[in-house]
């Protein structure tokens, strides 16, 4: 397991959002989830990403790092945390002023103190690899939506991390835009990434995605083959919200 979480537990004042969640993620496993609005979700990758802190709740990677919510947590495992995976957000959250190769050193020359040449030579290679070779100099408003995704699955690349979240990654895009930002993620299950992906993108979730997992009201209510779930789901809230979407 790249990832072991335990009794994850999230709550906002006296809403708890994160009730019981316990979470394998597989080196080079793509997991999906999927769940009705307010379930949870961009609350449990922020979690994995460290922008929230859990209340309760433990965290196991492979290499030995664990982090337990229980008690206080230093500032620099925190940051550790935050340096283990990569965040691609559904409105982008592109630096406007920046161009599409400055927006993806950031990263590196900023928090990693990357030497800029090396970040700036990395950055192209991680643009071209998304498509964007022709774009590089170009600000986000120069950009459709769906280019400007890829620069944000560029960014969070930049940084090298072990594992990949995307929150909704293609919900703010024209459907004609969403094939090419899919497709991107479907690259990188390919080359072994592993993947945490909010989506309720079904065929994505059939065809790339291990696993998949179903939140309603702050917990796992099921989970398995994606396949398996999506046709033959056991929990009528899954059946209820897959009526709703498919
Ligand atoms: P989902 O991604 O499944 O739509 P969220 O994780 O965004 O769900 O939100 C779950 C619940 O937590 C919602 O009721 C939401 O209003 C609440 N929530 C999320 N973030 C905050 C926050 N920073 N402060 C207070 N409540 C929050």
């Amino acid at each position: 397991m790249l990832l072991t979480i335990k009794g994850l537990q999230k709550s906002f004042g006296e809403l708890a959002v994160l009730k019981d969640i316990d979470l394998n993620i597989g080196k080079g496993k793509v997991v999906t989830i999927m769940g009705p609005s307010g379930s949870g979700k961009t609350t449990l990758l922020r979690c994995l990403n460290g922008l929230e802190i859990p209340g309760q709740g433990h965290f196991q990677f492979h290499d030995d790092f664990s982090l337990d919510f229980n008690q206080k947590l230093r500032k620099s495992e925190m940051l550790q945390l935050r340096r283990k995976s990569g965040m691609v957000f559904q409105s982008y959250n592109l630096f406007p002023h920046k161009t599409a190769l400055e927006n993806v050193i950031e990263g590196p020359v900023i928090v990693q103190k990357k030497d800029k040449q090396t970040a700036t030579n990395e950055a192209e290679r991680l643009l071209e690899k998304v498509g964007l070779q022709d774009k590089m100099d170009l600000f986000p408003h120069q950009l459709s939506g769906g280019q400007q995704q890829r620069v944000g699955i560029a960014r969070a690349l930049a940084i090298e991390p072990e594992l990949m979240l995307f929150d909704e990654p293609t919900s703010a895009l024209d459907p004609e835009l969403i094939g090419e930002v899919l497709g991107v993620i479907k690259d990188l299950a390919n080359e072994g990434w592993t993947m945490v992906v909010v989506t309720h993108e079904v065929s994505f979730a059939k065809h790339v995605s291990d696993h998949l997992i179903f939140m309603d009201g702050g917990y796992i209510v099921e989970q398995g083959d994606p396949k398996e779930v999506l046709e033959q789901p056991k929990e009528p809230r899954t059946k209820q919200f897959l009526n709703r979407i498919l």
